[in-house]
């Protein structure tokens, strides 16, 4: 292309058109893509080219009011920073006035021939042109040659600046993007922080309901056996002190008996609060495994059953175990937790009596345990909450029925130690059948 052309006779060429046709293709890559920065570099060469530039760059200007350079061609990055007084140089006219420069040769023009940049380039043939949007300048685009004077006419400039107004655009509405996902995503973060909040703020909730829960329900369970031992030895107090006796023998068989099973209550108590807190503190129970003579075992245990505060004489307490039920080796006293808590609920949510029926079955593998009670049975909405720490469940027909909810947590935790599973079958009003298996191991 030649400086003498003039302007009008190049906008009638071929190759003016040509020109239009690659820039208006430049346009429509720049706004096909959100991802401004990586086209500015890729538009930045190709209008170096079809401009015939030497050389190029974009520079846009950041939060701080700084110019950054952004995309470039054939330039030394650190030779541009270094003209840190930007407002002295072509492009900080082009910025501070808000207008496009053409320069036909830099070096003796008299508006930049004393400029540092211009004499330490040794710039000839300049054209630059500000980015605006609405009016407001947002960066710049330049392009030089040093080799050649007169490389840039008034179609270039309005070529250039066509390009400068898209990319302007293009980079506007990156920057409103990203501020929208940035937004959006500071939304979500604070959404989910919101979230977790309230997470925590109903854990903690619910373990306070818990802990007064428990704390009311331990003292209760602790207190009424208590008073019932209190009020049984005062009496056998008065009656020796005062010289009276009054009370049987066959009376004072009664109450001893009754302060005995009351105080087994309290250490069975005791030693489940200690057992939890075991858990709790992450400390494992260890089973003390050795062979166990399961149908002796099963025997005092139903036996005891009749001994209970809850066993009733319209209880009936019926058992099928296998004449040859073998030996298992197991954690005896552990087992024997298991199934007297199972047969006590047993008992205990059947207030109306009814059959208890106790069945082992075994083959080569398990032994499986069945404890099945025609009671009050469990409402399917509280199944979820089954064999979790504190949790009981207080209607009607239970509010008078003591207990701590710890019960079937520890069982489960015991029958998981022992490498077996434990499972209910329960309707509400018909009854519960609790089953667990144990695996049958040999003695080690
Ligand atoms: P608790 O000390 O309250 O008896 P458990 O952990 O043994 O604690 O039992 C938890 C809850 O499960 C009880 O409050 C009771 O409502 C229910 N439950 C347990 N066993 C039975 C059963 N055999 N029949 C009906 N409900 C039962």
């Amino acid at each position: 292309m030649k400086s003498s052309k003039s302007t009008e006779n190049f906008k009638g060429t071929d190759e003016y058109h040509q020109y239009l046709k690659q820039l208006l293709s430049l346009s429509q890559m720049l706004n096909s893509s959100l991802n401004v920065e990586e086209v500015l570099k890729m538009a930045m060469d190709q209008v170096v080219d079809l401009l015939r530039a030497e050389r190029g760059f974009i520079m846009l200007f950041n939060e701080k009011g700084e110019l950054e350079l952004k995309a470039y061609k054939n330039v030394d990055p650190q030779a541009i920073l270094q003209f840190r007084d930007i407002s002295r140089t072509i492009i900080g006219t082009s910025t501070k006035e808000g207008k496009n420069v053409l320069s036909v040769n830099a070096q003796s023009d008299p508006r930049f021939k004393d400029l540092e940049s211009v004499l330490m380039s040794g710039m000839r043939s300049v054209m630059c042109v500000p980015l605006k949007v609405k009016a407001r300048v947002i960066g710049v685009i330049y392009l030089d040659n040093r080799i050649e004077e007169g490389m840039f006419r008034e179609t270039h400039l309005e070529m250039l600046s066509a390009f400068g107004n898209q990319s302007a655009v293009a980079i506007e509405n990156a920057r409103l993007y990203e501020n929208l996902i940035r937004s959006y995503d500071e939304r979500f973060r604070l959404t989910q922080e919101l979230h977790q909040q309230e997470k925590i703020r109903l854990a903690s909730e619910e373990a306070n309901r818990l802990k007064s829960e428990f704390v009311s329900i331990v003292s209760h369970e602790l207190r009424s056996p208590l008073t019932v031992i209190k009020t049984y030895t005062s009496a056998l107090h008065r009656d020796v002190s005062l010289g009276k006796n009054v009370i049987s023998e066959e009376q004072k068989l009664d109450i001893y008996t009754t302060i005995d099973r009351e105080v087994d209550r309290l250490m069975n108590l005791i030693n489940k609060l200690l057992d939890v807190s075991r858990i709790d503190a992450g400390k494992p129970m260890e089973l003390n495994l050795r062979d166990c003579d399961l149908k002796g075992l099963l025997k005092i245990i139903l036996k005891l059953q009749k001994t209970s505060k809850f066993y009733l004489d319209s209880h009936i307490i019926k058992d099928n175990i296998p004449e040859d039920l073998p030996n298992i080796v197991c954690d005896q006293e552990k087992l024997s937790q298991i199934l007297s808590n199972l047969m006590e609920n047993a008992l205990k949510y059947s207030p109306g009596g009814g059959d208890i029926n106790v069945t082992v079955a075994y083959d080569s593998e398990w032994v499986v345990f069945s404890i099945r009670d025609k009671g009050l049975g469990i409402p399917k909405e509280h199944l979820g909450k089954l064999f979790k720490k504190y949790e009981r469940f207080e209607d009607e027909d239970r509010k008078t029925i003591p207990g701590t909810g710890l019960g079937l947590y520890l069982i489960k935790h015991l029958v998981d130690l022992h490498g077996g599973k434990i499972w209910v079958d329960t309707e509400q009003g018909k009854g519960s059948e609790f089953k667990f298996s144990l695996p049958r191991r040999t003695q080690q």
